[in-house]
């Protein structure tokens, strides 16, 4: 069963992140999403700098509750909501292993998470990021092209990697890495893809571009080359064997973890437009009256509920899949379930606090139309909403994915 009680030790964390969020994130976010590519390097070190004080572990971002709890996924979400509550462009931006870290997490071996993590709990802040994407391929992975060749001791990497979160961070200005996935194989299909760490600077390894976006503006995005780069053979996360019955699974465990976690960065995001609606009705002496019969409720009280019970279930879908993780058990269905229910719930919400605020929705003077545009990405990485409704119809109706695609 979940236990909704949290543990003092996590409550006082939440409320330390909320702080941070409230002081170190809101004041700067206008100003990162104006000036996209601008560091907030004043930002980081303050994030790095309590996260080592807190002794965090090395691959996610800011978590409450490491150590004292064995609930580490759950306590992730409940922080990283707490964190996009402030801003999410800025939480992508912090330092730390991110999605690049979460794959050494959940496809290496305990060694390599050894090797590749430690680097997180200390010195100079840095990046992790996970390349998957390629300007021929998003949804559907198996179709990936970057190619990894055995040569010695080493694995040579060519090919084209697009949209890759805190990708120039990661490669280029830090002591960071990047996660890239590539195919060993490319008759075996999805069996053959592996992912491989690419350290910072590896010769061969070129952020070409970063891109301008809709939203989450302070979060680097980049394309990334990689020509006859090579890396050392025990660079391959996990075992380099082709299996071609179910190989990919260890690699998608990434995303049973990830998807939980994106699926709170929207929670985040549409906490944030609710409260503001919240608190803007209450100063304007607009009610929100509870407990009476629906026929006796008005339009603008109708969507507020409507929004705060979209709010609610994504929350507690995304908590069910984080708890199945920390549980040991199998959260593919659960995880795609919260990213896809999130994702839908926060484009509504934050659209909805934009129409119910009128002009101050619209204007840039307050975040809202801000949280508008920052909510959007949570619909689409870590697996579209779309692709994620197929996965879950797969699980239900016990389809495969050549069956259902
Ligand atoms: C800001 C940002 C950051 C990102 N960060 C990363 C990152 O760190 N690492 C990384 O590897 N990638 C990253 N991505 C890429 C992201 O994961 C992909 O954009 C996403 O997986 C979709 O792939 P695509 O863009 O190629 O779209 P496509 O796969 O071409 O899909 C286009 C549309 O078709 C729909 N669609 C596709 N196939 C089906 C189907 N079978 N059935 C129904 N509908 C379907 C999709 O849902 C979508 O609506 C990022 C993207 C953005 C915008």
């Amino acid at each position: 069963m979940i236990d909704f009680e949290l543990e003092p030790q996590v409550v006082n964390q939440l409320k330390m992140y909320h702080l941070a969020a409230a002081q170190l994130m809101r004041p700067i976010s206008r100003e990162f999403d104006e000036r996209e590519h601008s560091e907030p390097r004043a930002f980081w070190e303050a994030m790095w700098t309590a996260s080592q004080n807190l002794g965090e572990p090395a691959d996610a971002k800011p978590r409450a509750g490491e150590g004292a709890s064995r609930l580490r996924n759950l306590n992730t979400c409940l922080s990283v909501e707490e964190l996009c509550w402030g801003d999410a462009g800025l939480f992508l931006s912090i330092p730390g292993g991110g999605l690049g870290g979460a794959a050494v997490a959940a496809a290496g071996t305990a060694e390599q998470r050894e090797r590749f993590l430690r680097r997180f709990r200390e010195g100079q802040p840095k990046w992790g990021a996970m390349a998957i994407t390629e300007p021929g391929c998003g949804s559907d992975s198996a179709a990936i092209t970057t190619t990894a060749t055995r040569d010695g001791d080493h694995w040579v990497i060519n090919g084209t990697k697009i949209f890759c979160t805190a990708g120039q961070m990661a490669a280029e200005k830090s002591e960071g890495f990047v996660v890239v996935w590539a195919t060993v194989d490319r008759q075996a299909g999805r069996a053959g893809i592996k992912p491989f760490v690419v350290e910072h600077h590896t010769p061969g390894m070129t952020v070409v571009r970063v891109e301008n976006k809709l939203g989450i503006r302070a979060s680097d995005t980049a394309m990334i080359v990689f020509e006859n780069c090579r890396v050392p053979a025990d660079h391959l996360l996990g075992s380099a064997e082709v299996k071609r019955d179910g190989g990919f699974k260890d690699v998608m465990a990434t995303f049973d973890a990830t998807r939980p976690i994106v699926a709170a960065m929207a929670i985040g995001v549409g906490r944030a437009a609710l409260d503001f609606v919240r608190d803007f009705l209450a100063q304007n002496n607009i009610p929100v009256r509870y407990g009476i019969s629906p026929r006796r409720l008005t339009a603008l009280e109708r969507d507020f509920m409507e929004m705060e019970v979209q709010l609610k279930a994504a929350r507690l879908l995304t908590w069910r899949a984080a708890w199945m993780l920390d549980m040991g058990k199998r959260n593919n269905l659960e995880a795609s379930m919260a990213k896809a229910k999130a994702g839908k719930a926060v484009t509504q919400i934050t659209q909805k606090a934009v129409e119910l605020l009128g002009p101050v929705g619209y204007s840039r003077k307050e975040l809202v139309e801000k949280w508008m545009r920052d909510a959007k990405i949570n619909d689409i990485f870590e697996g579209t909403q779309q692709i994620n409704l197929m996965i879950v119809a797969r699980r239900i109706l016990d389809y495969s994915s050549r069956e259902l695609n």
